[in-house]
């Protein structure tokens, strides 16, 4: 076992880190503070590579290895969460399923433009008045002359508005539940295609998030992804994936909130001392640093067993997945404590990081519903792959 990392894999995150400090550290706060996706980034992104990573390089993709393309979201995180988010939501659900599960022609049609930044992906799960029970959507479709036509609202979709293809969740009929489900790759110019509000959130205040209206939206019959039938299961299959990409998130935002709580703490004066100095300041960075280290091992654990083609890694990329997210709660929390009043302020960036932390026990499956994978697994095996 080797806990060090490749040259390639440290070419990629020091190339990423440059980019993350180069390009969006100058303008991240002004971004946030703006609430709105700046759209002058995606060809910047789309340059340095980073919406093409899970795309073959037949398409003009990198196809990264999954713990590259761990290190290269955490990089983003690190300096803006909300970018790590569009470039993570871009890869892991929209372009990584083209590659996956596409036919040729959905591949020559769509592959080059994600990776190029022509046009930026989404993928539309959730609905109004089902999130977890992703079984339960009520979007539907039906056939009819030559075309699937889609009805229906979808919620919460990361790169509403500034997208331009999703991964559209459908059912045929919804007291099928998953067997009834289908997935459909639908641009946003085709007819009945709609907008509908974008959410005012607590943080990733400059990523769009927002909804997707589907009023006999028509969809010709070559954009069905995968066979009829099997959407849910492509949907679960790229959030397995998608969830090391989220822990990675967290494990950004944690980093920074890490490294500023401890610069803070060597120049903060208290009682004649620097607050380092006191032992429960100490134990505190300690604590925030060890659960760092232990969230990206179990995060790069995860994505080491998808490249050894170890089918099944869903109840370790949940793992990693929760252990992650609610670290970074906990980081950012303790780098609010560290800095006191100022911590509460948005004259430092702390208050964001805190904020931008919270979602990552919610999207991609909230912390309960990584329980419910982990503890189903757990209880139908005799031994844990890890142990192997
Ligand atoms: C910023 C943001 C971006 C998002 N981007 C996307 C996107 O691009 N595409 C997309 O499809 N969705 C997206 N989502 C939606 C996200 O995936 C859902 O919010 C998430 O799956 C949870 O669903 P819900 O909000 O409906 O909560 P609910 O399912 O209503 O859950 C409410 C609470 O009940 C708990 N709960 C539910 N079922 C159980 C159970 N069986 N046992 C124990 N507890 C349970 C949940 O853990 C949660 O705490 C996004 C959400 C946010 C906030």
């Amino acid at each position: 076992m080797d806990f060090s990392f490749s040259q390639d894999e440290r070419m990629i995150r020091d190339m990423v880190r440059d980019f993350a400090d180069g390009v969006l550290r100058p303008q991240v706060q002004e971004w946030e503070r703006r609430g709105e996706f700046p759209l002058e980034l995606i060809p910047r992104l789309a340059e340095a590579g980073l919406l093409g990573m899970s795309i073959p390089e037949a398409y003009e993709g990198s196809n990264l290895r999954t713990p590259s393309y761990c290190l290269a979201i955490e990089e983003l995180a690190r300096v803006s969460a909300s970018a790590a988010v569009t470039v993570s939501v871009t890869n892991s659900v929209c372009g990584y399923p083209i590659s996956r599960f596409g036919t040729a022609s959905q591949k020559d049609k769509y592959l080059k433009r994600l990776a190029r930044g022509q046009i930026l992906g989404g993928f539309c799960l959730t609905e109004p008045g089902a999130g977890s029970d992703a079984a339960g959507i009520v979007t539907g479709y039906r056939r009819a002359a030559g075309k699937f036509i889609l009805n229906g609202l979808k919620s919460w979709v990361t790169n509403a508005k500034i997208g331009s293809l999703f991964i559209v969740m459908a059912t045929r009929d919804r007291r099928e539940r998953g067997a009834g489900i289908s997935a459909f790759l639908v641009e946003s110019s085709f007819p009945g295609f709609s907008f509908g509000r974008l959410e005012d959130k607590l943080g990733l205040r400059s990523s769009a998030t927002g909804e997707v209206r589907l009023d006999d939206c028509e969809v010709p019959v070559e954009n069905l992804l995968g066979e009829e039938g099997k959407g849910l299961a492509i949907a679960l299959h790229c959030l397995t994936v998608g969830r090391v990409g989220i822990a990675s998130q967290a494990i950004g935002i944690a980093r920074e909130a890490f490294e500023v709580a401890r610069k803070y703490a060597r120049e903060r004066m208290a009682f004649g001392r620097p607050i380092a100095s006191f032992q429960g300041i100490q134990f505190q960075l300690a604590d925030m640093a060890t659960e760092i280290d232990a969230a990206r091992w179990l995060t790069l654990r995860a994505a080491s067993m998808r490249d050894r083609g170890i089918i099944d890694f869903s109840k370790e990329s949940s793992m990693a997945k929760l252990f992650a997210s609610e670290m970074a709660n906990r980081v950012t929390y303790r780098a609010i404590q560290i800095h006191g009043a100022y911590g509460y302020s948005k004259e430092y960036p702390v208050e964001r990081y805190f904020r931008d932390a919270r979602v990552t026990t919610i999207y991609e499956g909230s912390s309960e519903i990584q329980r419910l994978v982990i503890a189903r697994q757990l209880l139908a095996e005799t031994r844990s792959n890890a142990a192997d």
